[in-house]
């Protein structure tokens, strides 16, 4: 039976998972390896996928009174007279019940809302801690920590991110792969005319403009960087400012000047990883990022890892061996994460044909492709 379990790493994975398990009634220990939470003050769009998801570990109602709920996405040309351009179609997971189609929120907030939660629930963070070692039994995993310590676990979740130490412990090697892509993101006052959240599109780059809460919103934009994506933190604002120049639209123009401070521009390139089945090896499991890493191009990857704790949460309960566990867990999660990391990967495949002035494929559709794969994540997990 199982009873203690450790998760590693405290992102949005590993502190669903953490929650929810301890109020199911489990001993849970987290490790987590920076010292400090340090969460960037740009935002993330929650789907109402992954708001019905957050209900499930009980913080949906939380982060939606400290976000900001909108509809779907406008997704828009950038010229003509009005201040959001021509709208040219809508993208986004319909609403689920009493899920809006989307939650904008800070980034800072939605770790903060989870934190204040495992408090709540008596759950205790190892912070500067992470696995040193593993020994990986069919019947029990001991684990040696990097202060020296070590403990025996039923279970342990590995929910440390893209370049998961413990997916490599375990699993071996696996490497993510650069899509030719990167994303600037920047957080705003929020103008008082953004009702919605829009994407607009040019030839050579996207734009969305996202709400986060009534006072700010962020923008994120996708570029092309080619071979060499690294841009000195000197050139970081003007390099942004000039790409949102070519925005000629008043929400976007107003935005301009408040571009001031190299520090707060959150520049990255775009990544993708899916390790295949299967996701478990005696007793370790890969949860959220490090299972599947998915480029934000349907603004899923953090619902992805939220609905994966529900799913292992779930599992957990119920009867069975650790591996039939695993398995059903790993079942019901493999083709919708991969839906959502080869669409992404789609999307940006064809972004970057656009940037890079060379036809897209027949019957491409972006608009089209989002609201059919947003669709499809309103089906019940
Ligand atoms: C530019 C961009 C925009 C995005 N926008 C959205 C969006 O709008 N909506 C959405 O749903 N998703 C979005 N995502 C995806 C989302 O951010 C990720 O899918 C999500 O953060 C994954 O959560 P996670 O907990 O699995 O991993 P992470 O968030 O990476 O968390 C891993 C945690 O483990 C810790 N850790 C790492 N190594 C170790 C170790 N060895 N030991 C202990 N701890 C460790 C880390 O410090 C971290 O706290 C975006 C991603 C990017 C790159």
């Amino acid at each position: 039976m199982v009873k203690k379990i450790l998760v590693v790493g405290a992102g949005i994975g590993g502190q669903s998972v953490a929650i929810g398990l301890k109020k199911a009634g489990f001993e849970i220990d987290v490790v987590e390896i920076h010292k400090e939470f340090n969460v960037y003050g740009v935002g993330i769009i929650q789907q109402a996928n992954a708001l019905r998801a957050l209900d499930a570990i009980g913080v949906a109602d939380e982060v939606m009174r400290r976000g900001s709920p909108y509809g779907k996405v406008k997704l828009c040309l950038p010229h003509g007279n009005s201040p959001f351009g021509v709208q040219i179609g809508e993208a986004g997971t319909p609403p689920i019940g009493r899920f809006p189609s989307h939650n904008g929120i800070s980034r800072r907030i939605l770790h903060d809302v989870l934190f204040e939660e495992a408090q709540k629930v008596g759950l205790k963070y190892r912070m500067g801690v992470t696995v040193e070692s593993i020994d990986n039994q069919p019947d029990a995993a001991k684990v040696t920590f990097t202060d020296g310590t070590s403990a025996t676990y039923d279970v342990v979740i590995a929910a440390d991110g893209v370049n998961s130490k413990v997916r490599k412990l375990i699993f071996g090697e696996f490497k993510s792969t650069y899509v030719g892509l990167s994303v600037w993101r920047y957080a705003f006052k929020r103008p008082a005319s953004l009702d919605t959240g829009y994407i607009f599109f040019n030839k050579k780059h996207k734009l969305g403009v996202i709400p986060m809460t009534a006072e700010l919103c962020y923008i994120f934009l996708n570029s092309a960087e080619g071979d060499n994506p690294i841009i000195p933190e000197d050139q970081l604002v003007e390099k942004l400012k000039s790409y949102m120049s070519a925005y000629p639209i008043p929400l976007v123009q107003e935005l301009i000047p408040q571009v001031t401070d190299p520090t707060l521009v959150n520049y990255r390139t775009l990544e993708t990883l899916q390790m295949p089945a299967p996701w478990y090896k005696n007793r370790v499991v890969v949860l959220g990022d490090a299972a599947h890493t998915t480029i934000p191009q349907l603004g899923s990857g953090a619902a992805l890892a939220i609905e994966d704790a529900v799913v292992l949460i779930e599992e957990l309960q119920k009867e069975g061996s650790v591996e039939e566990v695993f398995e059903r867990y790993m079942t019901r999660r493999y083709n919708r994460c991969k839906m959502v990391v080869d669409v992404s990967e789609t999307l940006g495949a064809w972004e970057l044909l656009e940037y890079n002035d060379q036809p897209l494929p027949e019957g491409a559709n972006m608009g089209m492709l989002m609201g059919k794969t947003g669709m499809a994540l309103t089906q019940e997990i």
